[in-house]
C-alpha cells in the first residue's frame, strides 16, 4: 500500500453554530418552571466540527465573486497589481500589468508608445503568443 492510499483528508476545524434541544438539567426531564414544564431547554451551541478542506476550497472556487468581495470588505485585501515587464515588440513598446488575486492571475497589456486599446489575457499561453508577436 502506498503512502497516498493512507493519506487522510485534511480537515479544518470550524465552529458550526446551531440550535439544540437538551434535556432540562434542572429537573432532568421531569418538567419544572425553568423549562416551562416541557422537560427540555432550547439552547444555542457552537461545537467545533472538522470540515474537509477540499469542501472549503470547492466552495471558494464556486463562489469566488462573493468570497472576493467579502475578503475585500472584511480584511481590506485587494488583488495585487504590478508591472510584470515592459516589452519591445516589432511595432512598439508595451507594459504587461499582472493582476494577482484569489481567483488566479490575469494580464493587461498597455501600449506605451502610442494610444491603443488595452489587451486582456487570462491565459499565460495567450500572453506568451502575444509576446512572441503572433497576435499583432
Ligand atoms: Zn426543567
Amino acid at each position: 500500500m502506498s503512502l497516498l492510499n493512507k493519506k487522510k483528508a485534511i480537515t479544518v476545524v470550524l465552529p458550526a453554530p446551531h440550535k439544540a434541544k437538551v434535556k432540562c438539567p434542572i429537573c432532568k426531564g421531569n418538567k419544572c418552571v425553568v423549562c416551562n414544564m416541557t422537560g427540555n431547554l432550547s439552547i444555542d451551541v457552537a461545537p467545533k466540527i472538522p470540515i474537509q478542506r477540499a469542501h472549503i476550497i470547492k466552495y471558494v472556487a464556486e463562489n469566488i465573486h462573493e468570497v472576493a468581495k467579502e475578503i475585500t470588505k472584511k480584511y481590506g485585501l485587494v488583488p495585487e497589481i504590478n508591472t510584470a515587464e515592459v516589452l519591445e515588440l516589432n511595432d512598439g513598446q508595451y507594459e504587461v500589468v499582472q493582476v494577482s488575486s484569489l481567483g488566479g492571475v490575469c494580464w493587461i497589456v498597455n501600449r506605451l508608445d502610442e494610444l491603443d486599446t488595452p489587451r486582456y489575457f487570462t491565459s499565460k499561453q495567450e500572453l506568451d503568443r502575444f509576446k512572441q508577436g503572433w497576435m499583432n
